[in-house]
């Protein structure tokens, strides 16, 4: 069934990429069925409650018979709340007609694609990179022009000139994740003043995914929509999933100028109709509220963080830092492949899997089929508790040290 394009009649859907992660999963569910031990470090999941003031509010909501469709660009006091939130962290005077309510934050990246891309335009993506930007691109006839993000001092930086080696004159947009996935990078206030103002001298659309936006440990809170002009050429890929441990429930926000809202809104309505009502009801009623889940997990994420890089630097030839945000350990393991006689980092993952129970995504799984920098391995640490990381880390020593 993988190969489905090639015996399918739509030719376009020989353009469609995946994302490979779920690949991983089954991978690691089968293993778990012969009984062997798994740990799940592949998935960027969350094993965390959702607050109680919210499975409250969506029970009352389900009460209160909020089960019936509604509006397709979400219900207004949601969008209102999401509008005056994102606005206010961001110093931009954001009103409804900027947000688009979407079931979760992944709809944005295809709908936004498919309301400013035309034929053989081409679009800025990052490399590694989350990869349904590239899948989405190529289905819609646009053209992937990859940019860096290259390893700097242990950690990783946005590569501006390899950024602006990739502009040409008929790039269309740019694509930027600042908070990255896989790295766990983020731009400083500099990079995204420059990011920005080639955006405007090249009069590119931009796709701000903020999926992990308000997942940081350090620095402060920073948008390249803050930048002046920049509102008006950005729109925003806003998520419940990962903050607010809600990955399940699909719940997000196209967030923009409202000739591209307007734009995304004609595609719900082609699509699902409308986003889960009682949920938007829910989250309404939240999103201005004091939570506790989310800081505590933003706290248990960073301790998880802390000692999840201390354990791994205790592997031979292995050095890594802590990255500011996400809940992501972009690693390099060349020299332990090459001491595993391993090729690659996909048949690394094999034996990790079979050998330790360790379960992670490579490079490979975000658009990076080969990578001049070293050979690295993604682990999202968001579903395994402390002890488990541990013994985790401890089983990828035995087999690797
Ligand atoms: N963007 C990035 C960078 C992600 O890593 C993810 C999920 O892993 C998403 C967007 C989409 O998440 P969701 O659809 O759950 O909001």
């Amino acid at each position: 069934l993988t190969q489905a394009p090639s015996r399918t009649a739509a030719r376009r859907l020989a353009r469609l990429g995946t994302e490979t992660a779920f690949e991983v999963s089954d991978a690691a569910a089968a293993w778990a069925r012969t009984g062997q031990r798994v740990f799940p470090m592949h998935l960027g999941d969350v094993r965390w409650p959702t607050d109680p003031l919210i499975v409250d509010a969506t029970a009352r909501a389900i009460a209160n018979g909020h089960t019936g469709y509604c509006p397709p660009p979400g219900i207004e006091e949601l969008r209102t709340a999401i509008a005056t939130d994102v606005g206010r962290k961001r110093g931009v005077p954001y009103s409804a007609a900027n947000v688009s309510v979407q079931p979760g934050g992944k709809p944005v990246i295809g709908k936004f694609l498919s309301s400013v891309l035309n034929d053989g335009d081409e679009v800025l993506c990052p490399r590694p990179g989350y990869p349904i930007y590239e899948s989405q691109v190529n289905y819609l006839g646009g053209i992937v022009r990859p940019y860096r993000y290259a390893p700097a001092d242990g950690g990783f930086v946005l590569d501006l000139d390899s950024l602006r080696a990739a502009i040409t004159p008929h790039t269309r947009v740019l694509i930027l994740n600042d908070c990255h996935n896989p790295t766990g990078a983020c731009c400083s206030p500099a990079s995204l003043d420059e990011i920005a103002s080639l955006a405007i001298k090249h009069d590119l659309w931009v796709l701000s995914d903020e999926a992990y936006g308000e997942m940081r440990f350090d620095g402060s809170f920073d948008s390249i929509v803050s930048r002046t002009g920049m509102a008006q050429r950005t729109t925003i890929l806003y998520t419940f999933s990962k903050r607010f441990a809600m990955t399940g429930w699909r719940l997000g926000a196209a967030i923009g100028p409202p000739e591209i809202i307007r734009s995304i809104n004609s595609l719900n309505i082609n699509a699902e109709s409308c986003t889960t009502h009682f949920v938007q009801r829910a989250m309404a009623e939240c999103l201005g509220r004091e939570l506790s889940e989310p800081t505590r997990l933003l706290r248990e994420l960073d301790r998880r963080r802390h000692s999840l890089v201390a354990a791994l630097n205790e592997i031979p030839d292995i050095h890594v830092q802590l990255p500011p945000a996400t809940f992501y350990l972009f690693v390099d393991f060349s020299r332990v492949l090459s001491r595993l006689k391993c090729r690659t980092t996909d048949e690394f993952m094999r034996i990790a899997l079979r050998e330790t129970g360790v379960s992670f995504c490579t490079a490979s799984h975000f658009a990076q089929t080969h990578n001049d920098d070293g050979a690295f391995v993604r682990f999202a640490y968001g579903v395994l508790q402390e002890d488990e990381l541990a013994a985790a880390v401890d089983s990828l020593r035995r087999l690797t040290g």
